[in-house]
């Protein structure tokens, strides 16, 4: 007898069926019951952090828990009240939802926003996270017996034991290729795939352009001899082929289906909020807005986790099947830059890195080999965006006219002006991984 868990057919839609196309009202009820089992695990454990924020919306028991419409009343966490529970209770904080000795494995997150925080696994929270992300490596085409390679970094980052994992519960062949660091490593990795053949390929950030170019360096052709399509900066719209709930909550919360409109949440995994972050009210339908979620099912959970990342839901039903709903992740709320027009309305408005890239990748001049912009925001907010563009080098009329097309555009597309400063081509940082888009300046 086998202990492992049994695969989808390979010719099957969808990775779990069942629960990917229940309907509206049973995916509520399902919401519920397991809202209200992780309510109960706050106080019987219990979770102090988490109990303080119930207890602070008036919940001192269970019993004043009624429902999914009670969540709202809850206040929000953020990762800076995880990072003080960790300081004060150190080292893993009074906010987890198991005992050590279940604990399996340990993560970290980034630290970009200051000292990073603990993340713990039990075995439950693994299979929780497998299952989200094999939903959403199966709308991309993934099944069992395919060869799969990828270039996270493994180490303390977690998201690639996570992704290498994942992957292989599915019952894949990983080629865990790690990033592009040394020559010689890179050459040993290019060599690997040509004798693999790889079937899928999961390169992000700057992993596939340099693999890419190792390739071309070696004499060997990607898309014939590897089976590498990947080649240059992507189009900015494929950040919208998946969204993420951090690796501290859910790692893969949806990923887009061949809709491409958006990418269809786990909510039986997850209950998503989108909203207002002055209000804290909830926003309607292609809104921007604070995503917060819920987690459930997992053993180490978090209630109402606010990760000031700022998405869209689209809330129209989809012609793929699916009914969980789908969402847009357009960036991070600390990558913001308000613009605040002049005009009569008194409108203002933030724009977002992802806004830009889209403007600008219409421009053919511009997006080749990749589109290499700033934001920059001031300490008060201008009536006009300052965009910094890389361009054609010359100088003169056709720039000119150049400056004057993107500023018309950007106009007519999100009703605020634009001063545009175009750059010769290398006027800009570079970055491995993640661009840093928005600068700071004085004045
Ligand atoms: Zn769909």
């Amino acid at each position: 007898m086998s202990a492992l868990p049994t695969q989808p057919p390979a010719g099957q839609a969808f990775y779990a069926p069942e629960i990917q196309t229940l309907a509206e009202e049973p995916l509520r009820a399902l919401q519920e019951e397991r809202l209200a089992g992780q309510i109960r695990r706050i106080f019987q454990l219990p979770i102090p952090l988490f109990r303080r924020h119930l207890e602070a919306a008036g919940i001192k028991d269970p019993r004043d828990f009624k429902g999914l419409a009670d969540l709202a009343r809850i206040p929000a966490l953020r990762k800076s009240d995880l990072r003080a529970s960790e300081a004060a209770v150190a080292p893993f904080g009074d906010y987890r939802g198991s005992t050590p000795e279940s604990w399996v494995r340990i993560g970290q997150t980034t630290g970009s926003s200051g000292r990073p925080t603990l993340i713990v696994w039990t075995r439950q929270d693994l299979a929780v996270d497998y299952q989200a992300a094999s939903r959403a490596r199966w709308r991309w085409g993934l099944r069992p017996g395919m060869v799969f390679a990828q270039a996270h970094p493994h180490g303390l980052y977690a998201g690639g034991w996570h992704m290498s994992h994942g992957v292989e519960a599915m019952g894949c062949l990983d080629i865990p290729s790690g990033p592009p660091t040394t020559e010689a490593h890179r050459r040993r990795v290019v060599q690997l795939w040509q004798r693999l053949q790889p079937d899928m390929y999961r390169l992000f950030g700057n992993a596939g352009v340099k693999y890419y170019e190792t390739a071309l360096e070696m004499g060997i052709d990607p898309a014939r001899e590897l089976r590498f399509q990947q080649a240059g900066g992507s189009h900015p719209s494929s950040q919208f082929d998946a969204v993420s709930a951090g690796l501290e909550a859910l790692g893969m919360l949806g990923s887009a289906c061949s809709e491409k409109n958006g990418a269809h949440l786990c909510e039986d995994l997850a209950i998503v909020e989108v909203v207002d972050r002055r209000t804290g009210r909830p926003v309607g339908h292609n809104e921007r807005g604070n995503l917060i979620v819920t987690i459930l099912e997992k053993d180490n959970f978090h209630i109402r986790y606010d990760l000031e990342d700022l998405v869209r839901l689209n809330l129209e039903p989809c012609p793929c099947g699916e009914t969980h709903r789908r969402m847009f992740y357009d960036g991070r709320v600390s990558d913001a830059v308000p613009v605040a027009p002049d005009g009569p309305e008194g409108r203002r408005v933030e724009m977002l890195p992802i806004d830009a890239a889209l403007l600008l990748h219409d421009f053919p001049e511009l997006a080749m080999p990749s589109v290499e912009y700033q934001l920059v925001r001031r300490p008060e907010p201008r009536a006009f965006l300052e965009l910094r563009v890389e361009g054609p080098a010359a100088a003169g009329a056709t720039s000119d006219a150049l400056v004057v097309a993107i500023s018309a555009r950007a106009r007519a597309q999100f009703g605020i002006p634009v001063r545009v400063e175009l750059l010769p081509r290398g006027g800009l940082p570079r970055f491995d991984y993640k661009a840093a888009r928005v600068i700071d300046e004085a004045g």
